[in-house]
């Protein structure tokens, strides 16, 4: 027998965006019972807490959320959803001022006593609020004290989701978890469910996400049947650490670096960006950069660890120093001097523009399931701005909290389905003290991020895609009939074996969506389809299907601003 326990809201994730709809369902009503999982531990695990750069929200003149809207936009080859996306814009001043106010933030000022905001790149102004270039960190430790505090939330640590919880008419009722400490598996019954676990492309090669995250918010709702958006947009940062032999490879230099005048030097000592982006540099967009970064690499004109370097040390050592505390003692401890010296970098895998389709109230197809953050797509549609991400996290984690609260008022609780939830269980359970099969689950692992970087990674081809497709099939074939030792309790080779589960079912939805994107847009690009398709803009829709994923297109729906034709100007219609 699952042992069962009963919630109002339950709330899958606690990046900034569970957290921040923690606080705002638990503050919405006392009487209101709040539970949050967490596969790791609560205010230190996912990505919010690696969060370098900052915050972006617009705060004062001449500076304007026209301006932040037409920037997000533009970075996003405008298929981004518009109503998302203004959400995000509207909502984040009122935000910024409630993580300080409300929650004890303190983000850095200018000698006046105002908000420090600095330049980013792809943005009109400098927009970025920030705590020295470590944000998370501050971000993080503050709203995991405001959760800590609150009577009624619970936090279930180092619990893991495991399948989404229906009744019996298909509605969203909680969830089956994995308490990673002692393996026994329980349910939580709840009168809404927010997914909020953070995407997370850890199926490529070269991460700088948090290796806790498998995209097992992707794969829960793929599994429940909810339709995915533009997952073929993942977004590969280019400036993560290349230490060779070391596990940080991949780990990132923060955009900062290039909005403060950071250049970049191929390994000929040339300033390459002038040849792909000559009006923007380094401030070009992140995918511009990270692709002309991974060309001169490819082409043959990296360094000599393959890399391209980043160099700050003309705006001083002392500047550097003050303002990048952070990645100056990052690259120290691999014996590089980031203030004096050029520093080796390479693309990354970052984050994940694409996921569940949802409204600016944060519902899902499902009703009682919402999803908030990385978890979720159209906010950013092909390309991400940074310091949009904390951005959403937190805006939308709150507005779920806010909605939630709303939608469980009066609402019974539904009844969970045990026999559904035991055999989800069991199936779940099969690999541990099951022969292995001769397959080695860290070798298909290694596979399948090498797979995915080679052939779904920065540069694309249709050939490539399809035998991807056929690679990853496999995989996870081979994958799910594998065996581990050792009994349920804290066993790292059966949570390993759940992440590779999550992590080949989000990998195909990548792969379908990416096959089905004809043309190159923003992260996506296609070597066979190199041009930017000028047709009607489309958005990749995709969803589990019976045997490969069912994917089809939607159009783009200009409900804010349209993109300037060559003399038409933008028009950007804000009203509520
Ligand atoms: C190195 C780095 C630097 C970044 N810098 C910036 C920046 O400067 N500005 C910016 O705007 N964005 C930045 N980002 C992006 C930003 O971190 C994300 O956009 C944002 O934090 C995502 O928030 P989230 O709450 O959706 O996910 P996360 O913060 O990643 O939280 C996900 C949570 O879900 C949990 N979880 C995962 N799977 C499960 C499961 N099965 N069961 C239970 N819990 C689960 C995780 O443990 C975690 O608690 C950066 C990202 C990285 C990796």
């Amino acid at each position: 027998m699952i042992e069962v326990l009963e919630t109002d809201v339950l709330i899958l994730g606690a990046g900034g965006a569970g957290l921040c709809a923690a606080l705002h369902a638990a503050d919405a009503s006392p009487r209101l019972a709040v539970t949050v999982v967490v596969k790791g531990l609560l205010g230190r695990a996912g990505c919010t807490r690696m969060v370098q750069g900052g915050y972006n929200a617009v705060l004062t003149p001449p500076d304007s959320l026209e301006a932040h809207l037409l920037d997000t936009l533009a970075g996003g080859g405008w298929i981004n959803d518009q109503e998302l996306a203004w959400t995000l814009v509207r909502e984040a001043p009122r935000c910024v001022l409630e993580l300080e106010s409300r929650y004890g933030c303190f983000f850095d000022r200018r000698p006046d006593g105002r908000v420090h905001q600095k330049p980013f790149a792809g943005q009109t102004h400098d927009r970025t609020v920030h705590k020295g270039d470590l944000t998370g960190i501050e971000i993080m430790n503050r709203l995991a004290e405001q959760v800590l505090v609150r009577a009624n939330v619970r936090a279930l640590e180092e619990c893991r989701a495991v399948e989404l919880a229906r009744d019996a008419d298909g509605r969203a009722a909680g969830a089956l978890l994995l308490d990673v400490r002692t393996g026994r598996f329980l349910a939580v019954r709840a009168r809404a469910t927010l997914l909020a676990m953070g995407g997370g492309p850890t199926m490529y090669k070269v991460i700088a996400c948090s290796a806790d995250k498998a995209a097992d918010g992707i794969a829960l709702a793929c599994r429940a049947g909810l339709p995915l958006r533009d997952m073929e947009m993942i977004q590969f940062h280019p400036t993560g650490l290349v230490v060779p032999g070391s596990l940080m490879t991949g780990a990132l230099l923060e955009e900062g670096l290039r909005g403060a005048g950071g250049r970049l030097v191929n390994g000929r000592g040339e300033r390459f960006m002038a040849r792909y982006d000559p009006g923007r540099l380094e401030r070009s967009t992140r995918d511009l950069v990270a692709r002309a970064s991974f060309l001169e690499i490819t082409e043959g004109r990296g360094t000599p660890s393959g890399g391209v370097w980043i160099d700050v040390s003309h705006l001083g050592a002392t500047t550097v120093e003050r303002d990048f505390r952070g990645m100056v003692k990052r690259c120290r401890d691999f014996g590089r001097d980031l203030a004096r010296e050029p520093v080796e970098v390479a693309p990354t895998t970052h984050f994940m523009m694409g996921g569940v389709v949802v409204d600016p109230a944060c519902h899902t197809a499902l009703e009682g399931l919402f999803a908030a953050g990385e978890d979720t797509g159209g906010v950013h549609g092909a390309n991400r701005l940074g310091g949009n991400g904390v951005a959403e996290s937190t805006v939308f984690g709150g507005i779920a909290g806010d909605v939630m609260a709303e939608f469980v008022a009066g609402r019974p609780a539904p009844r969970l389905e045990p026999a559904a939830l035991e055999a989800a269980a069991r199936a779940l359970a099969a690999p541990l003290g099951r022969p292995g099969g001769g397959a080695d689950l860290y070798a298909l692992w290694r596979e399948l991020r090498e797979v995915m970087w080679d052939r779904a990674g920065l540069v694309r081809d249709g050939a490539g895609l399809a035998a991807a497709a056929r690679d990853v099939d496999r995989l996870q074939a081979l994958g799910g009939a594998v065996g581990v030792a050792g009994g349920p309790a804290f066993n790292v080779a059966w949570q390993d074996w759940l992440n590779f589960g999550s992590q080949t079912t989000a990998a195909r939805l990548i792969i379908a969506s990416a096959l089905a994107r004809r043309e190159s847009r923003g992260a996506h690009y296609r070597k066979d389809f190199p041009a930017t398709d000028r047709g009607p803009l489309y958005s990749v829709r995709v969803r589990a299907g019976d045997g490969a994923p069912v994917v089809w297109t939607e159009p783009v729906a200009l409900t804010r601003a349209r993109p300037s034709g060559p003399t038409a100007p933008v028009t950007v219609e804000t009203g509520d």
